[in-house]
């Protein structure tokens, strides 16, 4: 569906600046780690894909390794965002932290923890619906397309306002490094808003509240699925991390491709060739040019099997951790116990900050 593609690459969206922003960020963050706190969070709707590994994930588990306070958001209200009822979704939420354990994030080092569980973070979305206006949330290209793939006949109110309880997601622990994968560079333009603002109106000068978060953009920003839209969850176009081989075999056979057998590595005029492309360089280690050159006049169904085996080799080692972990479940709701813990501390002192900002402490 190539309109998911359009809608979030309109000219408003300047992704070759976000890239360049982000490389400039990266160097930064090499040179004093110690001195970012990173925010980045997944809707408990189904087990996480290649797509979250390649545009997120890694960066997560990297930014950690480098030192990096790291905060991991299970963002269980914004199921609701496109659909009635959140199923399942105590076994989505275990599911997304055995899914950060196998993929290297350390509960020690990094905080994961369920914003439903966080009081202090969720009142912020009262003062920070008050700075942004009807038409700003209307406008917003991610919400226009996930209305258009979303299961609900009408548009929730949460729907239009997620933006900005995601600003809150950011900005209750002061957050100024976001690593997202494409689709979220418009919530991040809201949570900068909703930052500025807040200072202009109740900061003192030279003092902010709040800092402007930045998005850190990953080399797989936005990796297409099988049917050559963004790889999402809820589309039934993805690749899980957990899937087994055989799975994950069958699943990169069904994927779309295109009709002109010579395989190149071309995101704009050939996406879904191109996106499988990535992903077996990403997993090689590799340049996606030589692998794409290397395949060559074999067709399509040579660079799937390319595909598989890079898959399955690099996240063999995952998925075992994962079944590994899935045996202690006792385990995972204890990390999220701590998580939630420590964020509520830190939410209830900013909570406390904003309050004093707008006159709004009272005894
Ligand atoms: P859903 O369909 O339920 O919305 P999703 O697959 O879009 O699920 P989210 O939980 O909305 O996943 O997104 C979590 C994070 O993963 C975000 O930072 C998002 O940018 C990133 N991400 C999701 N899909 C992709 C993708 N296909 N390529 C790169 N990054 C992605
Ligand atoms: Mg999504």
């Amino acid at each position: 569906m190539s309109t998911t593609l359009d809608t979030t690459t309109s000219d408003d969206l300047d992704v070759p600046a976000a890239r360049r922003r982000s490389a400039e960020l990266e160097r930064s963050v090499r040179e004093r780690p110690g001195r970012f706190r990173a925010l980045t969070g997944d809707r408990p709707t189904g087990r996480l894909h290649l797509g979250h590994y390649f545009g997120s994930l890694h960066n997560r588990v990297r930014l950690q390794n480098l030192g990096v306070d790291m905060m991991v958001l299970v963002a269980d209200y914004q199921v609701l965002t496109d659909r009635d009822v959140a199923d399942r979704l105590a076994e989505h939420v275990e599911d997304l932290v055995l899914d950060y354990l196998a993929v290297g994030i350390d509960p020690a080092r990094a905080t994961i923890f369920t914003h439903s569980a966080i009081p202090a973070l969720n009142q912020l979305l009262l003062p920070f619906l008050s700075l942004v206006s009807v038409a700003e949330l209307g406008r917003n290209p991610t919400v226009k397309d996930e209305i258009a793939h979303s299961r609900q006949s009408a548009v929730s109110g949460l729907m239009c306002t997620y933006p900005v309880h995601q600003a809150a997601d950011i900005l209750f622990c002061k957050a100024g490094l976001v690593p997202v994968g494409q689709d979220q560079l418009p919530h991040l333009e809201v949570a900068r808003t909703v930052a500025r603002r807040f200072n202009n109106r109740y900061g003192t000068p030279g003092s902010p509240v709040f800092p402007e978060p930045e998005a850190l953009l990953s080399e797989a920003p936005l990796l297409l699925g099988t049917d050559g839209g963004k790889m999402s969850k809820s589309r039934g176009n993805s690749i899980a991390l957990a899937a087994t081989a055989d799975e994950t075999a069958r699943l990169i056979r069904g994927a779309k491709t295109d009709a002109d057998r010579h395989i190149a590595y071309d995101p704009v005029a050939r996406p879904e060739v191109s996106s499988l492309v990535l992903l077996a360089a990403l997993c090689l280690g590799r340049d996606p040019h030589e692998v794409a050159g290397e395949i060559g006049g074999r067709g399509a169904a040579a660079l799937k099997a390319t595909v598989t085996e890079a898959v399955n080799d690099y996240f063999a080692p995952i998925r075992a951790r994962r079944a590994e972990l899935a045996r202690d479940r006792a385990h995972v709701r204890g990390v999220l116990r701590d998580g939630n813990e420590r964020a509520a501390v830190i939410a209830d002192a900013t909570l406390k900050e904003v309050r004093a900002a707008m006159n709004a402490l009272y005894y």
